[in-house]
């Protein structure tokens, strides 16, 4: 007993009481800061390896934006990463901070379709899909069912079947040989369903943009509910876009 309190006391408060204000732990990097400081902008642009920077104004995409911190290392005058882990939003516009703007990135309400708030608000399933994900986002999405985050808590769950979930989450690049299951599964969800990318693999392709080995037709063909940019994706990121998304937290 004595034994099991040390243990206890060792490991702190695990349970995080309130998702939305809690603090990101270690080095973790959120929404970028980008000031107006004169720099080379040729260099910045040129050491990002997926193509996040782009100039007039400096400007980064949390769609393509891996995280690395390189250009903060680099140039810290010009770029620091805060803690702020509310990086979603359900407009791809709205991930490009461009210099001097320092406003938390947020949902556009009007953009929300109707029945998801409406039949989603206080009870979601998902089907999560990994198309050529590398297990690092799928690892952070197990994760939100754990102890510590406990997004069952909102209703919101992970599924098994298709036919069992009101939507997909999409990690990964979608490769070629995913493509089709992807289709499949979106198809096996019942009316209506929304679709999640999580992770800038499923955003943008990521490091794998280039590759002739991806399909991703699919997210053409499909509206897009929500973006949730990381690499690989936070819990704290994912279910404080959730929970915006379904009415949860304004
Ligand atoms: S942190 Fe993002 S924007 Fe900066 S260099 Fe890395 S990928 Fe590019």
């Amino acid at each position: 007993m004595f034994n099991n309190l040390k243990i206890l006391h060792h490991q702190g408060k695990q349970f995080i009481p309130d998702v939305t204000k809690a603090e990101a732990a270690g080095i973790f990097r959120g929404r970028p800061v980008i000031s107006k400081a004169s720099v080379n902008t040729e260099t910045l642009t040129e050491l990002c390896p997926t193509s996040a920077i782009t100039t007039n104004p400096v400007s980064i995409d949390l769609g393509r934006c891996t995280f690395c911190g390189e250009c903060a290392i680099q140039f810290p005058e010009k770029i620091r990463f805060t803690k702020d882990y509310k990086l979603s939003s359900n407009t791809r516009n709205q991930l490009i901070i461009e210099e001097g703007i320092e406003q938390p990135i947020t949902l556009d309400a009007d953009k929300i379709r109707k029945e998801i708030r409406r039949l989603f608000h206080h009870s979601l399933k998902l089907r999560q899909i990994s198309a050529g994900g590398d297990n690092s986002c799928e690892w952070e999405l197990n994760a939100v069912g754990n102890v510590n985050f406990d997004i069952g808590r909102f209703g919101i769950e992970f599924v098994a079947s298709p036919r069992h979930a009101d939507g997909i989450v999409i990690t990964g690049p979608i490769t070629q040989s995913m493509a089709k299951p992807l289709e499949l599964c979106y198809k096996a969800v019942p009316d209506p369903k929304i679709i999640i990318l999580a992770g800038v693999d499923a955003i943008s392709g990521g490091i794998f943009e280039e590759s002739h080995a991806l399909d991703r037709s699919f997210l053409v063909q499909y509206p897009i509910d929500l973006y949730v940019p990381g690499n690989p994706v936070h819990p704290l990121t994912f279910i404080n876009g959730i929970i915006q998304l379904i009415g949860l937290e304004s």
